[in-house]
């Protein structure tokens, strides 16, 4: 590869294609376009990837499944949850917008919340504990089971960034008590915008399925006579459409192929990465954790933390696109700043990761040869930056 070598490696691009657009066509000339029989076809293939004992309910983003299931708990005013610092805005604003406080825990150098310091935030006013796994390995939710249970809290999984991740063999969204998945355009896999609500009890999938849908007293498909239904409970419409549940189905049918290319990808790069000089690589899969490489996050070291930024625009002009995950600890985030006064020093390793990392593609639209080209130019804008 030359200097002037033009790329064209986006951080990530929607994999849809032929087949999808035929799936929506069909949907589109189907008399429902919503309640049709899609959504179940899709709500059930979701589960059976999850695995034994999953129960799947379809909404129309992870945020919204987040906001359900603290619906569902009862979360509301007076009450606290415990969310990571490290994560995007929806983790803290689906506990926000219920008129609880989200209290947040500053992440280990993984990237994940620092199980160890959940403790001391527990107060008398906690609900429940928020893990989110980051940006694909899976946290140790067994260990914040053991912390949750005995106290009567909830635990809740948010795996936007985990389709196919797992601990001990169990998938993640399976671990704790619900987990929330989305289908945003340029995560594991699409919908357009939508989400998947999960979890190994029926009656909360039940539960946040009425919830989901105004909260009728019966589904259209249960009422005798039609159109008559009574209300009975406060509810929402957070229902994905058949046409996104038709994109889905496609979707799964594509998602092994996805994680094996996600898999190679990051070996590839982890490797080509392995000798270089001045930043470290966030933790891979290990014996009991499998991550589901949504992207490879470069940590640089104390000395290139002020040059991030440059770093980032010398990819962008090779063509090679990044991202961060996430561009500030969402704590210290103008919003959550005001309303609650956090600072810095709460929370070293999120400040870290917020302001000194990269984030690289290894999404499925991308190839080994690819990754070779990743790494060249992040060497060497590493190194021009040293
Ligand atoms: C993307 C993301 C969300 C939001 O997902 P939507 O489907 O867009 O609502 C929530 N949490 C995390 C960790 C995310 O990365």
């Amino acid at each position: 590869m030359t200097e002037t070598a033009i790329n064209d490696i986006p951080f990530g691009r929607p994999m849809v294609g032929a087949e999808e657009r035929a799936a929506v066509e069909q949907a589109m000339l189907s008399p429902q376009l919503v309640h049709g029989p899609r959504i179940h076809d899709f709500e059930d293939a979701f589960a059976a990837m999850l695995g034994e004992g999953a129960y799947t309910t379809a909404v129309s983003s992870c945020t919204a499944g987040l906001h359900l299931s603290y619906l569902h708990l009862g979360v509301g005013p007076g009450d606290e949850v415990i969310v990571p610092a490290e994560t995007h805005v929806a983790t803290a604003h689906a506990v926000e917008i219920t008129g609880a406080k989200p209290v947040f825990v500053d992440c280990d150098e993984s990237g994940n919340i620092d199980v160890d310091a959940i403790e001391s935030r527990l107060t008398e006013r906690t609900k429940a504990i928020c893990v989110v796994h980051y940006p694909g390995l899976p946290v140790d939710v067994i260990k914040v089971n053991a912390l949750a249970h005995p106290r009567g809290l909830a635990v809740v999984e948010d795996c936007a960034l985990a389709v196919g991740a797992s601990l001990d063999g169990v998938a993640c969204g399976l671990l704790g008590d619900v987990g929330s998945f989305s289908f945003y355009p340029v995560k594991h896999m699409t919908t357009g915008e939508g989400g998947m609500v999960v979890s190994r009890d029926p009656d909360v999938i039940a539960s946040i399925a009425n919830l989901k849908a105004f909260g009728y007293d019966r589904s259209p498909a249960a009422r005798s006579i039609p159109g008559v239904y009574d209300i009975a409970r406060l509810g929402i419409n957070y229902r994905m459409s058949e046409m996104a549940a038709a994109i889905g189905l496609v979707q799964l049918t594509r998602i092994k192929q996805f994680a094996a290319q996600r898999d190679a990808n990051t070996a590839a790069l982890r490797d080509a990465l392995a000798s270089g000089q001045g930043f470290r690589l966030l933790p891979d899969s290990d014996s009991r954790r499998k991550h589901a490489n949504y992207c490879l996050i470069a940590v640089l070291d104390e000395s290139l933390v002020a040059s991030r930024n440059r770093i980032v625009l010398k990819m962008k002009s090779d063509g090679v696109g990044t991202s961060v995950y996430y561009p500030v600890p969402l704590p210290l985030s103008h919003f959550y700043c005001e309303r609650y006064g956090h600072v810095a020093e709460d929370f070293p390793h999120a400040s870290r990761i917020s302001h000194g990392s990269i984030a690289l593609p290894v999404g499925p639209h991308l190839n080994e040869e690819d990754m070779a080209i990743v790494a060249d130019s992040f060497l060497r804008a590493v190194q021009g930056a040293s």
